[in-house]
């Protein structure tokens, strides 16, 4: 640990971390920022490090030899209840701001699959959710935020000031500053129920025109079967969804249900991904089906169980989260599940969205197409297969997402997202570059 850790942090704890992949996993020292009014001073004057919020990326963006967690600055600072605008402190959680906003008639704008991620965590993977094609993404309704530079200066930045700064931090992965507080523009609802309709899709050109008939819809995610193949390729269930009015506002309910444990590797093997996937496609009997359900379970299906990592083993997993665009994409998308399906390693969890127009920021992941993501054990082939997916998703002029990534090389990384050379000048000028590294950043040569 560098001698000067303790005096620029509020307090530290050295620790075994992750991402939610559990790939890497380090030994870390973890130091904490308890307060926004008195943030730490001058970050420059230690070793690199890493703003950490729940430790939802999946890789290793939020990993360093020194992290600094934001749970300490979980506050939510102004609620404007009629105009819907919520100023929070940047660890507060999206589970946490929901319980406040929800039964007022307010949800948020963009959620990811997950509500067990942070504000800061939100804005600097600038993320997406399942209405993207229709909202873009979480920076789109984030209207200011404040930001830790590492000289200890504290500046606000919005789309109107400091604008360029703004769109770096929206997807910047925590490498142009700390993001201390973020005023976001809630969606007003009807209801804490969505009504959610259900189709299924003999294979994957039916669900890629399910999408675009549906493009009105508010919500659509498709769970894809990724072991079919031949004519049954890419065979999937369709979920659209939209707001209820019912004026019901029941907030989530905890789930008590958990992985104790991590499991042995070998439990999830070929096998039981083939039986789940062939239950899970059979289990919707009709063609279509409609109900109304509550947006925890529509939204955070995986939420109701706690430490669903586990199920992976010992020596974690990766997701692999790329994006094709729309011309070319429905090739690019069999020529990967074609691969997978062959390559025996099992992927047990397929997503598909469709996203709606990129926006200007400039490390920010979607763009107008599909996007597709793959759970994978880890295995020792699994690297080599994913760069082989890599080139794949380059040749159709795709990316990867840095929110799920632990392994993509750099060229890569430059090929799917040319404005980097813009996003590493800004950080040359602040001196970001030197104070805020991640494993993910070193290793993309950021
Ligand atoms: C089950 C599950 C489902 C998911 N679904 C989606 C999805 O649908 N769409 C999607 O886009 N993502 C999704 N994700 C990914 C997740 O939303 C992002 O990785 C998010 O960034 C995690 O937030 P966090 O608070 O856990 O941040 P961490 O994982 O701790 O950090 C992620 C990045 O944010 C940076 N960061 C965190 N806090 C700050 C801060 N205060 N200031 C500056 N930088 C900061 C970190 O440095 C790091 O680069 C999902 C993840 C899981 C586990």
């Amino acid at each position: 640990m560098g001698g000067n850790a303790s005096r620029r942090v509020d307090s530290e704890l050295a620790m075994e971390i992750s991402g939610w992949g559990r790939y890497p996993r380090i030994q870390a020292t973890l130091h904490e920022i308890n307060s926004v009014e008195r943030p730490p001073q001058d970050l420059s004057q230690g070793p690199p490090l890493i703003a950490y919020g729940l430790g939802r990326s999946y890789g290793d963006s939020a990993l360093n030899a020194h992290v600094l967690s934001t749970r300490g600055i979980a506050r939510i600072i102004h609620f404007d209840r009629e105009a819907g605008l919520l100023t929070c402190e940047a660890g507060l959680s999206l589970a946490e701001a929901i319980q406040e906003i929800l039964p007022r008639g307010w949800f948020l704008p963009v959620t990811p699959g997950t509500r067990f991620v942070t504000m800061g965590g939100a804005v600097a993977a600038d993320v997406h959710g399942k209405n993207h094609h229709g909202a873009g993404c979480f920076g789109a309704h984030v209207r200011e935020l404040s930001l830790l530079l590492p000289n200890g200066d504290v500046v606000r930045c919005s789309p109107e000031q400091n604008s360029a700064l703004f769109r770096a931090t929206c997807g910047g992965m925590g490498l142009t500053g700390v993001i201390l507080t973020v005023t976001l523009q809630l969606l007003k609802v009807g209801s804490a129920y969505i009504r959610e309709t259900t189709l299924k899709a003999a294979h994957l050109d039916e669900v890629l025109a399910q999408f675009d008939e549906h493009a009105a819809v508010p919500y659509s995610v498709a769970w894809i079967d990724c072991l079919s193949t031949r004519s049954k390729l890419g065979r999937a269930i369709l979920f659209l969804g939209q707001h209820a009015d019912d004026g019901e506002y029941t907030l989530p309910r905890e789930s008590g249900i958990g992985i104790p444990i991590e499991l042995p590797g070998f439990i999830l093997n070929r096998y039981a991904v083939r039986l789940f996937q062939e239950l899970y496609y059979r289990q919707f009997r009709g063609r279509r089906r409609e109900r109304r359900i509550h947006l925890a379970p529509f939204f955070y299906p995986l939420d109701a169980i706690h430490h669903w990592n586990r199920i992976y083993g010992s020596r974690g997993f990766l997701q692999y989260q790329c994006v094709l665009p729309k011309s070319g994409g429905a090739a690019g998308l069999r020529k990967i599940l074609t691969r997978t399906a062959d390559a025996a390693l099992g992927s047990f969890l397929a997503v598909l969205k469709l996203f709606g127009a990129a926006n200007d920021n400039p490390l920010s992941f979607p763009m107008e197409g599909y996007t597709l993501a793959l759970d994978f054990k880890y295995h020792s082939a699994l690297l080599g297969f994913l760069d082989e997916l890599d080139h794949i998703v380059a040749d159709c002029g795709g990316r990867v997402y840095l929110a799920k990534d632990a392994r993509m090389s750099a060229e890569m990384f430059r090929r799917g997202y040319p404005q980097w050379e813009k996003f590493s000048e800004l950080r040359e000028r602040s001196g970001a570059d030197r104070t805020f590294q991640s494993l993910q950043s070193q290793r993309l040569g950021l």
